[in-house]
């Protein structure tokens, strides 16, 4: 069995949003199972599936990130393979087109596992990941919200996720190869208009992305905050350890928990071993897509 399952965020995605959060996890999954199907791994798959989504604009990552309070760009990303428990991330770094590259090279060629800010644009360099100025990564639509966000200075991202009115676009993806390896990664723009040098759940080993071969993968969007109190991640790769590897159930009892404990808001998606979906969220929408190998078509929702 092969499986992917990739998400493009969970919030409140206005009617005229839906078709292109609908196309750019449509292509990303359709190039993350290309990968598996041509005998790739899992981690060429999660790398390849995200940077389609760092590469669209729609989604809050890569280019078309959000603006922090300061005007900048900082993203945060991590990738793990659930094979060898390696795990690469990267945090508040502003001028890398595709940050899960880097995350991915970071796993791979260094001792470390998380570098942030300028360490880890050196790094870049010296691996030959492409580096860019940020007007490479910054639109006009977040232009125009970070300039609205400055005429409101004392809005709390609190209380915004609270009152759902956050846009959560984060993206991820999670995938078990023919090797029977799963690998789980997350990119993230943060959230609109955070306090310079915030990093969120994505970047967290445990928090937005986790993968152990044995039980599962997992990748987080929504509230950062209240993921981190929760260890969301890893905390569904437990739930699902010990419930017979139910990966529905263990995403909805995670969820459970991120509410009752955090108050948070946000989407899980999961793979257990066996490359079985599990997806729960308390948003109005998720954007979600999942094949596997015994699927003909793909599934698609938002
Ligand atoms: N989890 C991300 C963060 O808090 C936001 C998101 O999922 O869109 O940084």
């Amino acid at each position: 069995m092969i499986s992917m399952v990739v998400h493009g965020g969970a919030w409140d995605i206005p009617e005229d949003l839906i078709a292109s959060h609908r196309d750019g996890v449509t292509r990303a999954l359709r190039v993350g199972c290309a990968v598996l199907n041509d005998g790739g791994t899992a981690v060429d798959a999660v790398e390849a599936a995200i940077i389609i989504m760092e590469d669209d604009e729609t989604f809050d990552a890569g280019r078309g990130s959000f603006i922090n309070s300061a005007g900048d760009i900082e993203m945060d990303a991590s990738i793990m393979n659930g094979e060898n428990f390696r795990a690469g991330a990267i945090a508040a770094v502003s001028n890398v087109r595709n940050p899960i590259t880097l995350a991915r090279r970071i796993m791979e060629d260094s001792e470390h596992i998380v570098l942030v800010g300028m360490g880890a644009i050196r790094f870049a360099r010296e691996h030959g990941v492409k580096t860019c100025g940020q007007d490479e990564l910054i639109t006009t639509r977040e232009l125009d919200r970070w300039r609205k966000a400055q005429r409101r200075p004392n809005s709390s991202t609190r209380n915004a996720f609270r009152r759902k009115k956050v846009p959560v676009d984060t993206v991820g993806a999670v995938a078990l190869d023919q090797y029977g390896n799963i690998a789980s990664g997350t990119s993230s723009g943060g959230t609109p208009n955070k306090y310079p040098g915030r990093v969120g759940d994505s970047p967290l080993i445990g928090c937005g992305t986790y993968a152990d071969n044995s039980v599962g993968g997992v990748s987080t969007t929504g509230w950062g905050e209240a993921m981190i109190k929760v260890v969301m991640a890893k905390t569904v790769i437990d739930l699902m350890d010990r419930n017979g590897n139910d990966p529905q159930k263990a995403a909805s009892d995670g969820l459970k928990i991120l509410e009752r404990k955090a108050e948070g808001y946000g989407g899980i998606i999961t793979l257990n071993n066996a490359g079985r979906v599990g997806i729960a969220y308390n948003t109005p929408r998720m954007v979600r897509a999942y094949m596997n190998s015994e699927m003909h078509q793909p599934i698609i929702l938002v």
